[in-house]
């Protein structure tokens, strides 16, 4: 009797203290909590410059086309929680019927939605293509074909792509400790650089234009459950329903002020690398802007400049923060603590930033903004 109560007493105190490190995280994606709340707070929009930065998602999958369950009431539900102004659909194709067709498409409760595909090809690289034949390499890490015809873009970052690295024990106890409290801010344990991705899109722009996107590649099915021998769930907990997947990365596209957001506009603007990716679950990245300047032009991300002498690059953050600039995918510049940089440049090349928030502590490797690149001719 003595023995069984010791016994039980030890487990009962090992059990404890498995959690200590749960409840640690818990508080850290308190203080985490605070500190954005606390940036947000002290944002500084830049003077707009002749555009107006829409925010979205891209690649997000519903019922149709199967690996989901998600409806259409739940994706725009979830949309308009998160004030996304548009969607870009990305549907799983089928043999007997046309996914594109069906899915979302125009304004649904105040949000464009634009319907694609997630189309593999025979050597199993897959595409996300939109309307207006634009076509976009997802998972660059297993993409071969870097000569497909046609192709505008990388999807550089993927949220199932990193999701896929996430301990499933840890993220169950991290999802019973916080998930109640901090859904999304939980996923700032796991986020990871995509290293592998940035290099193939920085190698791929030695070559040609490529705008590079974010993927939330949200099926509202990634999760940890127990289940029981008859399948039954005992205890779900599902990481990536829609309101908590758009939370986490959106694309920011810049459209013409003069223009309005419509299909084609949106399109316009992601072929043309006028966009940039923001981990907005970090801080709201509105307002970020990166431009090149010389005597008589003024150009944006994704365009091409010409190169003179006083050919100059400038960035401006909504928060102070830690700005890189690359060059080719080398770093030529990396300071802390500044929420604008301007910068002489003295060699043609393929410029992009990336900008960081150390102050957050936690996610200081993490890139908070990524741009696309400016074009020096
Ligand atoms: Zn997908």
């Amino acid at each position: 009797m003595k023995i069984r109560r010791l016994v039980l007493l030890v487990v009962a105190l090992l059990l404890l203290l498995s959690q200590t490190p749960f409840a640690y995280r818990r508080y850290k994606l308190r203080r985490l909590s605070a500190g954005i709340q606390q940036l947000n707070s002290e944002r500084r929009v830049p003077e707009p410059y002749g555009f107006k930065d829409y925010k979205g998602v891209v690649h997000v999958h519903s019922f149709l086309g199967g690996h989901s369950s998600g409806s259409f009431s739940e994706i725009i539900a979830a949309a308009q929680a998160n004030q996304l102004q548009f969607v870009i659909m990305t549907e799983h194709t089928e043999k007997d019927f046309d996914t594109a067709a069906m899915t979302l498409q125009g304004m649904h409760g105040g949000v464009l939605f634009i319907n694609g595909n997630e189309v593999s090809a025979p050597n199993g690289d897959r595409l996300l293509t939109l309307p207006g034949e634009l076509s976009i390499a997802a998972y660059p890490e297993e993409f071969k074909n870097w000569d497909t015809p046609g192709l505008d873009g990388v999807e550089v970052y993927n949220v199932f792509t990193n999701a896929k690295r996430i301990n499933p024990v840890v993220a169950f106890f991290d999802a019973l400790w916080s998930k109640r409290s901090y859904p999304d801010l939980m996923f700032a344990f796991y986020l990871t650089r995509p290293d592998e991705g940035l290099k193939l899109w920085d190698q791929g722009l030695t070559r040609a234009r490529l705008t590079g996107v974010a993927g939330n590649d949200a099926h509202a099915n990634i999760g940890v459950s127990l289940k029981d021998s008859s399948g039954k769930t005992l205890l779900g907990i599902q990481l990536d329903p829609y309101d908590t997947s758009f939370r986490l990365v959106r694309l920011h596209a810049l459209i013409e002020a003069n223009k309005p957001l419509e299909a084609t506009s949106l399109l316009d603007a992601v072929r043309a690398g006028h966009c940039y990716i923001g981990f907005d679950f970090l801080g709201d990245t509105s307002g970020f802007s990166f431009t090149a300047e010389n005597t008589g032009e003024r150009k944006i991300q994704g365009d091409e400049i010409s190169f003179k002498p006083e050919t100059r690059l400038r960035v401006q953050s909504p928060v102070p923060g830690r700005i890189v600039i690359l060059k080719d995918g080398a770093i030529l510049l990396d300071e802390t603590g500044i929420s604008g940089k301007e910068l002489p440049i003295s060699e043609k090349g393929v410029y992009r930033t990336e900008i960081y928030l150390p102050q957050l502590g936690m996610v200081a490797n993490q890139p908070w903004i990524i741009s696309n690149p400016i074009y020096v001719r």
